[in-house]
């Protein structure tokens, strides 16, 4: 059986000019009063898709959110599944539904009494009722868990009810709002496995919202990058790292060095971006920017290397400073450096090697150097 891994770097509906979106918001905007929450957004989310959107608190994602699922109307712009504008269409008849940040399990129910609700109130009959829970609890393997009460659980079992419940009316789509934020980093990380298999195993479209970005680049097949009920990017988890289109979405996630300076001497792709410091930064990847604009080279820490003595490539950016801080993390070692000019570059060395003699330590001059395509030359 091919992995989870290799089916899902083929799954890219969104590079295929012929598939159509399963959901796509257009031009939607959504007002609180005088405030606008969701500003005129599109966007477009494919059939089977882990989709994440992440943004700071208060920007707009539960909002959007909701109103999928049919919990609130736009004030303008429309939603549309599977070709059908979901306007005027209530919650419970959307095949959507929503898993809450707390849960909201019953607490005087048992686990079987959670997972039956929905299917109680669409009055399904009993012994398919019976049916359907017995293989939501087979799914979230809480089968010897399903007389207790709520109370009777662990956070990550509870987060399992709350799964089964929300799964047991067989949604296309399923909206999980914050759903790991009760548990702690370990059983997080286990779960955010088991959810992406589950997604898979289920075929299911899956839109989660979270504020933690390492979890968004675990499990989604793209990310939206959200600010001010805008999005700012979408991409796959490695382009948004790799690729940010902005400053924004650069420092938003992960780390990132941002040099900025004026484009000069470009030939072709290459040049250099000039600082106020008249320190030249030689770029490989200009393309795109205008020989005298205004433009920032954006490193990731893991892209810089260090070390105590000048490096022998003279095509490498080399820059002298001193070293600041440092935080050993076991895996990996972040060193600050500080330049000339009083400004701080972030570097992370992989410890692949036990702790030798040589390490640099506090106060020690550093160079730190990064090749010409190390980074990515942002405008914006
Ligand atoms: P968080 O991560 O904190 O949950 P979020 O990105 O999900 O944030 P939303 O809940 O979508 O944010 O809220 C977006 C903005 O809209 C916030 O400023 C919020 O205060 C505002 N808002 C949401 N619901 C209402 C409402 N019913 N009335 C007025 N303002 C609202």
């Amino acid at each position: 059986m091919p992995s989870l891994g290799s089916i899902r770097r083929s799954f890219a509906p969104w590079n295929d000019a012929a598939a159509k979106p399963y959901i796509a918001f257009e031009n939607v905007t959504k007002k609180f009063g005088d405030f606008t929450a969701v500003d005129k957004l599109s966007l477009a989310i494919y059939e089977r898709e882990f989709f994440a959107l992440l943004g700071a608190s208060g920007c707009g994602k539960s909002t959007l959110l909701r109103m999928l699922a049919g919990f609130e109307e736009p004030s303008a712009g429309r939603i549309l599944l599977d070709g059908q504008d979901l306007a005027g269409i209530p919650p419970y008849r959307r095949p959507v539904n929503m898993m809450f940040q707390s849960y909201a399990l019953f607490p005087h129910m048992t686990v079987e009494q959670n997972i039956a609700f929905g299917l109680k109130q669409d009055r399904m009959p009993k012994a398919e009722i019976a049916e359907r829970v017995a293989s939501m609890l087979k799914l979230v393997r809480l089968g010897e868990f399903a007389r207790r009460k709520p109370h009777q659980l662990s956070g990550g079992q509870r987060q399992r009810v709350a799964l089964a419940r929300s799964l047991a009316k067989r949604p296309k789509v399923l909206l999980l709002d914050e759903p790991l934020g009760a548990l702690d980093k370990k059983l997080r990380e286990e779960t955010q496995f088991e959810l992406m298999d589950l997604q898979h195993e289920l075929g299911l479209t899956f839109i989660v919202v979270t504020h933690d970005q390492e979890e968004a680049m675990t499990m989604a097949d793209r990310i939206a990058i959200m600010d001010k009920g805008e999005v700012m990017q979408v991409a796959t988890p490695a382009d948004i790292y790799e690729a940010p289109a902005t400053r924004f979405v650069a420092d938003f996630v992960g780390t990132v060095n941002l040099f900025e300076g004026k484009v000069a001497d470009m030939s072709g792709d290459a040049g250099r971006i000039l600082g106020a410091d008249g320190f030249g930064l030689r770029v490989d990847n200009l393309a795109g920017a205008k020989n005298g604009a205004r433009a920032w080279f954006a490193v990731r820490p893991e892209k810089i290397a260090i070390s105590a003595v000048k490096p022998a490539d003279e095509g490498l950016n080399a820059i002298e400073g001193e070293v600041w801080d440092i935080a050993y993390l076991g895996d990996m070692t972040i060193y600050h450096v500080r330049l000339e000019d009083g400004r701080i570059v972030r570097t992370s060395s992989v410890n692949s090697r036990r702790a030798s003699d040589e390490q640099l330590t506090w106060h020690d001059r550093a160079w730190i150097s990064f090749r010409p395509d190390a980074g990515i030359v942002l405008t914006r």
